[in-house]
């Protein structure tokens, strides 16, 4: 029998949230519609768990079951929802993992089952946000089909949020003194509600008054002219660009059915720099996709060390069954993945410290998202990060998280944490 939530009490919902931010947007979304005193951080302090999932690879799938059955493992035995890629892809499998699972493939009804299983949360909805950044999520899907990934297959064409509703909710965020937006979804290069495409929603969100707007990844064809003429000439937009460049290899970029090559995504990146001044990119790479030899290796690591992104997400290939790539002969035996993954970690840790180490002395406006963890010195001082994602540490006496500061980048340490000081702009 499944338990229910002290009547005497709220009851307490936690969110687990995998994969992309397309899904870190759905679970806000989720959480900001419930009462403040519902939503816990903790999973074992809650009577129901919200696990959203990510299927993109194999092991996303595995994380994805190994946090169900964690959260069923809880010794508060709650209920667990699950949504998002995995429940989409295979409800009756999802289903399967426990009597306390219920496995919701449509997100807009997760609020519903919360609201059922815990039967009070609807009252005194409080609209909670957090002041700081919020993922906004514009569009939903892909039809690129990339031979490796599930996406196109689990969530379906692209759809676009309408444009009038996201223009309604950044200007709610806007009222609610929310610093930074994050346009997010599958493939937002494919954003398109009437004439609107993805310029005409960052100046629409930016119009709202919101200080700073971000997008979470464009695909590299999508860095056209008009998009970075738009960016160039609204000032809320951040000089921070996430392309995935998967692989630095023309011949495996071919076999994973991107649609750019080296070259393509060279002649991007500097046009993004020469509109951009001063612009950060960053990147994903996929290491050990099928057949992927020693010199398609080499090949990568040195385009991505010439190209001198900002920080690099490395992703080792993991065959997601019902994908081209998964049937591919030559799939690349583990321990080499892990050894090239290692490779191209330590280089992007390099990136990043390089990119750290060449904004010292500069000046910055820093978005204040948490206080520092305290230090032997007792004084107060507070994180964040910069317009171009540069995570950054000032000492401060009274800046809340949502405070936008400016400061001076001083030296960055081992984790590419920068020190910088309070510019005084008198
Ligand atoms: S662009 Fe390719 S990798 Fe990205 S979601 Fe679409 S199919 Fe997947």
């Amino acid at each position: 029998m499944r338990p229910m939530p002290d009547p005497a009490r709220a009851p307490r919902v936690a969110f687990v949230t995998l994969g992309c931010k397309v899904n870190q947007a759905e679970s806000d979304t989720i959480a900001a519609a419930l009462p403040d005193a519902c939503v816990v951080r903790d999973a074992a302090e809650a009577d129901v768990v919200v696990v959203n999932t990510c299927t993109v690879t194999g092991e996303a799938d595995h994380k994805a079951r190994k946090a169900v059955r964690h959260a069923l493992g809880l010794p508060n035995a709650p209920t667990v929802i699950v949504t998002g890629c995995m429940a989409a892809l295979d409800a009756g499998g999802t289903a399967a993992l426990g009597d306390r699972v219920i496995a919701e493939p449509d997100k807009k009804r997760v609020l519903d089952r919360v609201v059922e299983i815990a039967g009070r949360a609807d009252t005194g909805r409080a609209g909670r946000r957090s002041r700081t950044r919020v993922q906004l999520k514009v569009e939903d899907g892909c039809d690129a089909f990339c031979s490796y990934c599930i996406i196109p297959y689990a969530r379906g064409v692209p759809r676009a949020v309408p444009l009038a509703e996201i223009v309604a909710t950044s200007e709610e965020l806007a009222a609610a003194g929310v610093a930074e937006v994050v346009l997010a979804g599958i493939n937002i290069g494919r954003y398109s509600d009437g004439g609107a495409r993805l310029p005409e929603v960052i100046e629409a969100v930016a119009a709202t008054g919101i200080p700073r707007v971000r997008i979470s990844s464009i695909e590299p064809g999508d860095v056209d002219t008009r998009f970075l003429e738009v960016a160039a000439r609204t000032p809320a937009f951040c000089r921070h660009l996430h392309i995935p460049l998967q692989s630095g290899s023309d011949a495996v970029l071919a076999r994973m059915e991107r649609p750019y090559d080296t070259g393509r995504f060279a002649d991007t990146v500097a046009a993004a720099c020469n509109a951009l001044p001063g612009v950060a990119i960053s990147t994903d790479v996929i290491v050990g996709f099928p057949g992927e030899t020693d010199a398609e290796h080499r090949e990568t690591l040195s385009f991505v060390e010439h190209t001198g992104f900002s920080r690099l997400h490395v992703f080792r290939y993991s065959a997601r069954a019902g994908t081209p790539a998964a049937a591919m002969a030559d799939q690349v035996p583990p321990q080499v993945r892990a050894a090239r993954s290692a490779e191209l970690r330590a280089l992007g840790e390099r990136l990043m410290l390089q990119t750290a180490g060449a904004a010292r002395g500069r000046t910055a406006e820093l978005l204040v998202e948490r206080v520092a963890p305290a230090r032997p010195d007792g004084v107060r001082r507070v994180e964040g990060t910069t317009r171009e994602y540069l995570r950054a540490v000032v000492v401060h006496a009274t800046a809340a998280p949502g405070a936008l500061v400016r400061v001076r980048l001083g030296e960055a340490d081992a984790t590419g944490m920068v020190s910088s000081v309070v510019e005084s702009l008198g």
